[in-house]
C-alpha cells in the first residue's frame, strides 16, 4: 500500500510532515507507538491514515467532546466514515453507530474516556473488529501533567479486555516525568518514542512593554483586518473590559470566560470558528478544545503564569503553518500581582509557582532569542541561527547591545560549583554580590573565594548572566530538585579553559504602566508579505464561508487557508488543476469544487487574467531548492552565465530560480552583473517604468520597450533589481 498516494487521495496533501510516515509505519506494523509532537504539527494524521488503511475500526480516545466532533466533521468532509460515542448522543443514535461499527463500516470511532469505561460499551467493543487504539492528549493520564483525568488511568485495563490491541499514545506536552508516567500506566515501556522538536518555525514571538496597550491593540488588529486572533487576559473583568473597548472601536469581537452561561460561551466560540467575529478576548479557559488552524495572532494582554502555559497558548496561532504572531505585554507589576494570588497556597506550591513566575519574567526581560529560551524550557537545545536570519522573534530581529561576558560567566559557574551545586538563582546572586543574610552566614558562604566577586553589579545584571549561562548549558537545572542549579560538563570545561562569549543586555521594562491610554508606539510584528491575489483570496474566503454555512460546518473544514492562498496564486479553472492544489484531494473537488471553480473562472475572465502568465508568480509560492547556492554565487559576484552553466541550466531557468528567491522576500544585488550588460541610463528607464507600471508583468514591459534593444531576460533581471530595491 502506497501511503503517500493515500495521503494525497484522501487528504490532498503531497507529503508527510516531520515523522508522520515512520510513525504510521510503526503503528501499521502493530507496534506500540508514543508520539510527542507540538500542537499543530499534525498528530491526528498519525492515527487517521493507519485507521483508514487497516481493516476494521480504530478507536480514538479523546477527552474533549468539542474536538471529537470537529475531527469527525473533518473526516466526513473528506469522505471517511468516522463516528463518535459520547454523552451528548441519544440512545438511538448510539445504537445506530454501534450497528454500523459492527457491520465494519466505521473506520474511526472516537470515544470519550467515560463512555469507554461503561460495561455495555466494553462488551460492544469486544464484538467489533478493532484495529488499534489511539490515545490522544495522553498527558491526561499523568497526575504530574496539567490536565489530569482520572478515567484515563483505566484505559489500559479496558484495552486489554477488548483485545491485545496495539496502542498509539499522543501528546503535545510531556516533561520527562510525565512521559515516564504515561508509558508506565499504558504498560508500553517498550514503545518506540517519536519526539519532535517543539520549535514552531512559523510563529513570531515578541514581548512589548505594557504601556498604552489598548491603543496598540486597536492598531495591531486594524493592520490585520479580517484575520482571526485571540487575546488572553487574566481576569474575567478584564476580558469584558477589553472586548467592550474593541467593539466600540469597530472591531468584530466576542468575549469568552467561564463565568458566562454555557449557551453564551458556545455561541461566542462558534462565532469565532465560523468567522462571524475576528477576535476573541478570553481567559485561558478558552482554547483547550478548539482547533482553528488559521488563528493569525495570539496576544497576551497579561503575563501568563508559566512558560509552559505561554507556549501552549501561543501554540494556537498558525497551526496551518502560515503566519502566526505571538505578542505578550509585559510589566513586572503583573508578576507581583500573580505572586499575590499564590498567598493561600502551601509553602511548596508557592515555591514552585514562584520559580515558574521567575522563569516567566526572565524570559520577558531577556534579550536572547525567544525561541532559544522557550525550547530550552522543554529541554531542547536550539541554535538561534535560523531565527536570527529570518527575524522570527523580536530579539533576533532587533538585536540588543552585546558585551564580552567571559569573566562574568566564569563567576556564575564558580558560584554554583563552590556552593556544591545545591542552590538556586537567588542564593547564587547573593553570594556573587557579597550580600549578608542568614543563609550566607549559616552555610559560611561568605568564606568562599567567589563571595562578593561581583559586588559592583546589581541583582538584575547577575540574574541575566546566570540565565544566559544556563541557556548556554554551562549550568543546568536539577530535574529532581526544582530551582537548583548545577554545573555541567560543559561548564567544567569552560572553567578550565575560558573562551570568549558574548552576552546580551536585558531589556529595561521598568517604564510600563498597568494600562493607561498613553501612547507608546511599538509596531514590530511583521505585516506579512503576500504573493497571492488578495482580492481573489477574499472572494474565495467568502465563498468558503457560504459553503460552510450551507453545510453547517466550520469554514476550515471545507478548505484551509494555505489552499486558498494557492488558488489565489495559480488560478485553477479545471477540476484537475484544483485537485493539484495542496490540501485538496479529489474528494473535496467533487464535494465543494464547483463553487470555487466557477468563482475563479469568473474572476479570471472579469479581470482578463492570462493564466499562462501566472506561472512565475506561482513558483514564488514554492521554495527554491538552490536558494543558498545562488545567493552565495551572487554574493561572490559570479557571472550569471557561469552560475547557470555550473548547474546545467539555461539562463531562463536560472532566472526562474532567482525570481523565486526574490519573490519570497530576499534582496539580491545584481548590480555587478547588470552594469556589464546595460548602461545606467537604460537601467534608470526600466526602473522608472516598473515604478509607474500597474503590474510587474513581463509581457507588458516587453511591449513598452519594444523599440529598444532589450531582451526578455534583460527585463527580468531589471525586474529583480527593482523588486529587490523597492519591494523587499
Ligand atoms: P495537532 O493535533 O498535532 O495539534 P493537527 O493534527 O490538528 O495537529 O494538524 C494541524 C494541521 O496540519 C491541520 O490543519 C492538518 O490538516 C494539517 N496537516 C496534517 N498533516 C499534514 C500534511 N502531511 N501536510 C499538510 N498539512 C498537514
Ligand atoms: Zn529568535
Amino acid at each position: 500500500m502506497d501511503l503517500k498516494s493515500k495521503l494525497k487521495e484522501v487528504f490532498g496533501y503531497d507529503k508527510f510532515r516531520g515523522n508522520q510516515e515512520v510513525i504510521i509505519n510503526n503503528i501499521l506494523a502493530g507496534k506500540n507507538t508514543f508520539v510527542i509532537m507540538p500542537t499543530g504539527a499534525g498528530k491526528s494524521m498519525c492515527y487517521q491514515l493507519p485507521a483508514i488503511v487497516r481493516p476494521g475500526t480504530a478507536i480514538v480516545i479523546s477527552p474533549l467532546i468539542a474536538l471529537m466532533k470537529n475531527q469527525v466533521d473533518q473526516l466526513n468532509a473528506v469522505g471517511i466514515n468516522a463516528r463518535f460515542l459520547n454523552s451528548t448522543l441519544s440512545k438511538s443514535e448510539i445504537n445506530r453507530i454501534k450497528k454500523s461499527t459492527l457491520a465494519g463500516e466505521v473506520k474511526l470511532l472516537y470515544v470519550a474516556p467515560e463512555s469507554l469505561t461503561k460495561p455495555e460499551n466494553v462488551e460492544f467493543l469486544k464484538e467489533a473488529n478493532i484495529s488499534f487504539a489511539a490515545i490522544d492528549e495522553a498527558h491526561c493520564i499523568s497526575e504530574w501533567g496539567h490536565d489530569f483525568r482520572p478515567e484515563y488511568r483505566r484505559i489500559k485495563d479496558i484495552i486489554k479486555q477488548v483485545g491485545n490491541l496495539p496502542v498509539i499514545a499522543l501528546t503535545a506536552t510531556a516533561t520527562p516525568k510525565v512521559q515516564i508516567d504515561i508509558q508506565r500506566n499504558l504498560q508500553m515501556e517498550d514503545a518506540h518514542i517519536f519526539k519532535s522538536s517543539f520549535n514552531r518555525d512559523n510563529l513570531y514571538y515578541e514581548v512589548r512593554p505594557k504601556k498604552g496597550v489598548k491603543k496598540q491593540l486597536v492598531k495591531f488588529i486594524r493592520e490585520h483586518t479580517g484575520k482571526s486572533g485571540i487575546i488572553y487576559c487574566l481576569s474575567r473583568k478584564k476580558v469584558e473590559e477589553i472586548a467592550n473597548f474593541l467593539k466600540v472601536n469597530g472591531i468584530k469581537v466576542a468575549p469568552y470566560h467561564a463565568g458566562f452561561e454555557p449557551s453564551v460561551r458556545m455561541k461566542n466560540q462558534d462565532d469565532f470558528l465560523n468567522e462571524e467575529v475576528d477576535v476573541i478576548v478570553a481567559t485561558i479557559a478558552f482554547g483547550m478544545g478548539i482547533d482553528k488552524p488559521d488563528v493569525r495572532f495570539v496576544i497576551h494582554y497579561d503575563v501568563p503564569k508559566s512558560l509552559e502555559g505561554y507556549y501552549q497558548e501561543t501554540g494556537r496561532a498558525g497551526r496551518d503553518g502560515l503566519e502566526g504572531n505571538c505578542i505578550m505585554f509585559y510589566s513586572y507589576a503583573d508578576i507581583l500581582k500573580l505572586e499575590k494570588f499564590n498567598k493561600d497556597k502551601t509553602v511548596t506550591e508557592r515555591d514552585n509557582a514562584l520559580i515558574l513566575l521567575d522563569e516567566m519574567s526572565s524570559y520577558a526581560e531577556s534579550a536572547m532569542c525567544r525561541r532559544k529560551q522557550l525550547l530550552h524550557y522543554f529541554g531542547e537545545e536550539y541554535s538561534d541561527e535560523n531565527c536570527k536570519k529570518e527575524g522570527k522573534c523580536d530579539n533576533c530581529k532587533f538585536p540588543r547591545e552585546e558585551y564580552e561576558g567571559k569573566e562574568f560567566v566564569k563567576i556564575a559557574i564558580e558560584a554554583a560549583e563552590q556552593t556544591q551545586n545545591r542552590f538556586g538563582m537567588t542564593h547564587l546572586v547573593s553570594v556573587i554580590r557579597g550580600s549578608q543574610n542568614q543563609y550566607i552566614k549559616s552555610y559560611s558562604h561568605d568564606k568562599l573565594p567567589v563571595y562578593g566577586a561581583g559586588a559592583d553589579r546589581d541583582e538584575p545584571f547577575w540574574k541575566s548572566v546566570i540565565r544566559q549561562t544556563l541557556l548556554n548549558e554551562f549550568i543546568q537545572k536539577n530535574i529532581e530538585n526544582v530551582g537548583v542549579l548545577k554545573v555541567s560538563e560543559r561548564g567544567l570545561a569552560f572553567l578550565k579553559n575560558p573562551t570568549d562569549i558574548m552576552l546580551t543586555k536585558n531589556h529595561d521594562f521598568s517604564d510600563t504602566d498597568s494600562d493607561q491610554n498613553e501612547s507608546n508606539e511599538h509596531p514590530r510584528a511583521p505585516a506579512g508579505g503576500k504573493s497571492y491575489d488578495p482580492v481573489l483570496f477574499d472572494l474565495l474566503k467568502a465563498e468558503r464561508k457560504r459553503i460552510a454555512r450551507d453545510k453547517d460546518l466550520p469554514p476550515y473544514v471545507i478548505v484551509q487557508d494555505p489552499s486558498l492562498e494557492e488558488m489565489a496564486t495559480t488560478f485553477p479553472t479545471t477540476s484537475e488543476a484544483l485537485g493539484n492544489v495542496n490540501g485538496i484531494g479529489m474528494g473535496k473537488v467533487q464535494k465543494f469544487g464547483n463553487a470555487f471553480l466557477k468563482l475563479i473562472q469568473k474572476y479570471v475572465e472579469d479581470n482578463d487574467i492570462d493564466i499562462e502568465d501566472v506561472v512565475v508568480i506561482k513558483s514564488a509560492g514554492n521554495k527554491s531548492k538552490n536558494k543558498i547556492y545562488i545567493i552565495q554565487q551572487i554574493d561572490r559576484q559570479i557571472d550569471l552565465e557561469n552560475v547557470a552553466e555550473e548547474k546545467g541550466w539555461s539562463m531562463s531557468q536560472l532566472l526562474d530560480e532567482i525570481e523565486i528567491i526574490c519573490y519570497s522576500g530576499t534582496r539580491l544585488n545584481l548590480d555587478y552583473y547588470l552594469e556589464q550588460i546595460l548602461d545606467d541610463d537604460r537601467q534608470d528607464d526600466v526602473i522608472d517604468y516598473f515604478l509607474n507600471a500597474e503590474s510587474d508583468n513581463i509581457e507588458d514591459a516587453k511591449y513598452e520597450f519594444e523599440e529598444e534593444d532589450l531582451s526578455e531576460e534583460d527585463l527580468r533581471l531589471m525586474r529583480i533589481k527593482f523588486l529587490s530595491e523597492h519591494a523587499n
